[in-house]
């Protein structure tokens, strides 16, 4: 009984401490190192653009950004979704034209209707502007390109690709007087006043904690593709790794969370596979070389068997990355072989690869540095990489029933002679016999960002259980849930970093129409 009052009254001079806060015009207190118009956590591609809108708008920013450089996963995307944009307009006219409603429909056809639709609706509609605005920021463009091959044209790919749109818009936020752009520093939880409105952040860098108090705060962190346990926990154990580590941890949406946002499509990966590369002990760049094996393994005139020595899909779907680990995922231990002999050997490196793994490899590129290493690859023997002279041979070496590869095989090499793939129906174009020495890849799935998080409104704004937005709140990028539904579309590429500028934009253009955060106003 005693412990219960003492309780109470702990939760009384904690409540009116609360309330102090939040009596308006309270002056800044000493639980506040700082204050400013709008808070912005995170310099990717999400929170520069929405800095910058901010700053446009006149309003003064304090970025956090807790990577000792700016960018974080924008850094290596390459291009963003647009629809009815000038470029395709002006190079692109005689390429049956995709419209915003078209392009629209595809995306939800392709979520099955289960994405949310308002939030679609308004991404499309607003995604050639939102091209205009980089362009205008001195954002160059290279090329509308697609990356696949049943693709659109909708992938604005960026000269120099996202580095370049990080370094304009970096360069912008950092010079501007009213900015002040803080690294290594990690925001660690939001303020909120007794009514759950958000009034600032507490953050944390080497010399200690700040607490900033804000009009606004923008959580910009990249969703939480490299924390391992959350991945786990929410999208399943197949999965060998992030494809790019920039410490991407979930911390946007678990202080979205722990103010009462509701979240969404947690399960969503932008998933791709790839060859089982040997990991270096410290993450670093990745390997040129190692990206060539990761293009070669997409390649649609491979074939993919699993452990059982099965083919288990028409392997054209390796063009789109997506399909070709979801196919994977399928199988036991979630990791398939791929195949390919002597003469695709040379057509890779001779001829050029057949797709593109995006602007990173692109189709037609001769990939030398595959060839050079690949027999020093299969002599090293711990590269996951396998040659042999027949298919038994290596059947023993990746561990598949022999008899069933040598089956597989011949009925593969039947298909080829016959024009026809009874088993997948796929692309005759793209069968072309096994024979004479054979390579092996073992395969498994990555990801590259995760697509679940926060509820929005289309002003940004987190929504609750009872589906009230949060005030003073905003959520963006991969921060947010309900782009995709299941899977990651590539069809209609660029969606994703496309959304990042996209809504970081919106969350600032939402602040600034509420009057409050811009400088001297209150
Ligand atoms: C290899 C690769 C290629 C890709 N190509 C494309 C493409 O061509 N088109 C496409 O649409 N998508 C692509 N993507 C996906 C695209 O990169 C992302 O969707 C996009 O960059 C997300 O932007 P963001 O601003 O939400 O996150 P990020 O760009 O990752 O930025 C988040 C930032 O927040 C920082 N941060 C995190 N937590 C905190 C914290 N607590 N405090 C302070 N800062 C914090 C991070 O350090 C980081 O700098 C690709 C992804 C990869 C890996």
């Amino acid at each position: 009984m005693r412990n219960a009052s003492i309780h109470v009254k702990l939760q009384t001079i904690c409540l009116s401490l609360v309330c102090a806060l939040a009596i308006p015009g309270f002056a800044v207190t000493p639980q506040f190192t700082q204050e400013t118009d709008a808070v912005v956590v995170g310099a990717g591609g999400a929170g520069l653009s929405a800095a910058q809108t901010l700053l446009e708008g006149g309003a003064k920013v304090i970025v956090f950004e807790q990577n000792p450089f700016p960018g974080g996963t924008s850094n290596v995307a390459e291009g963003i979704f647009g629809a009815e944009t000038k470029m395709q307009r002006d190079h692109y006219f005689s390429v049956p034209v995709q419209t915003k409603d078209s392009l629209f429909k595809h995306e939800m056809e392709f979520n099955h209707w289960k994405a949310n639709a308002s939030l679609v609706r308004w991404f499309v509609n607003q995604s050639a502007d939102t091209i205009d605005w980089l362009a205008s920021e001195g954002v160059p463009f290279e090329e509308v390109s697609q990356t696949t091959f049943d693709g659109v044209r909708t992938w604005h790919v960026i000269k120099g690709h996202g580095a370049t749109l990080v370094k304009v818009l970096f360069g912008k936020v950092k010079q501007n007087p009213n900015a002040t752009v803080m690294m290594e520093t990690a925001a660690v939880d939001l303020i909120t006043d007794g009514q759950n409105n958000v009034i600032g952040v507490v953050a944390k860098n080497k010399d200690g904690e700040i607490r900033i108090k804000a009009k606004a705060v923008i959580l910009a962190t990249g969703g939480f593709a490299d924390n391992p346990e959350m991945v786990k926990q929410y999208a399943g154990n197949s999965f060998s790794g992030s494809v790019a580590n920039f410490h991407k941890v979930g911390f946007g949406i678990k202080m979205a969370q722990k103010v009462g946002a509701e979240v969404e499509g947690m399960d969503v990966l932008m998933n791709s596979a790839v060859y089982d590369k040997k990991r270096p002990a410290v993450p670093g760049p990745a390997n040129p070389t190692d990206l060539q094996f990761d293009a070669v393994s997409q390649q649609p005139m491979n074939i993919m068997v699993n452990v059982d020595g099965e083919r288990f899909c028409d392997e054209t779907i390796a063009n789109n990355f997506i399909l070709q680990s979801n196919a994977i995922a399928r199988q036991p231990g979630n990791y398939a072989w791929v195949i390919f002999d002597n003469n695709l050997r040379r057509h890779y490196a001779d001829d050029g690869i057949d797709g593109g793994m995006g602007v990173i490899v692109p189709a037609g590129s001769k990939v030398e540095k595959f060839d050079k290493a690949l027999d020093q690859y299969v002599q090293e023997g711990d590269r996951n990489v396998f040659s042999a002279d027949t298919p038994e041979e290596l059947a023993a070496k990746i561990h598949v029933p022999a008899e069933s590869l040598r089956k597989t095989i011949a009925e593969y090499n039947h298909a080829a002679a016959v024009n026809l793939d009874e088993a997948f129906d796929k692309d005759r174009h793209f069968i072309k016999p096994l024979t004479g020495k054979l390579y092996a890849f073992r395969e498994v799935i990555n990801y590259l960002v995760t697509g679940g998080g926060v509820k929005t409104n289309l002003q940004m704004q987190p929504l609750t259980k009872d589906r009230k937005p949060i005030q003073g709140l905003y959520v963006t990028g991969q921060d947010v849930g309900g782009i995709n539904a299941d899977t990651y579309g590539l069809s209609s590429p660029g969606t994703s970093f496309g959304f990042a500028v996209g809504s970081g934009r919106k969350a600032a253009q939402a602040i600034l129409a509420t009057g409050k955060a811009v400088v001297g106003q209150n």
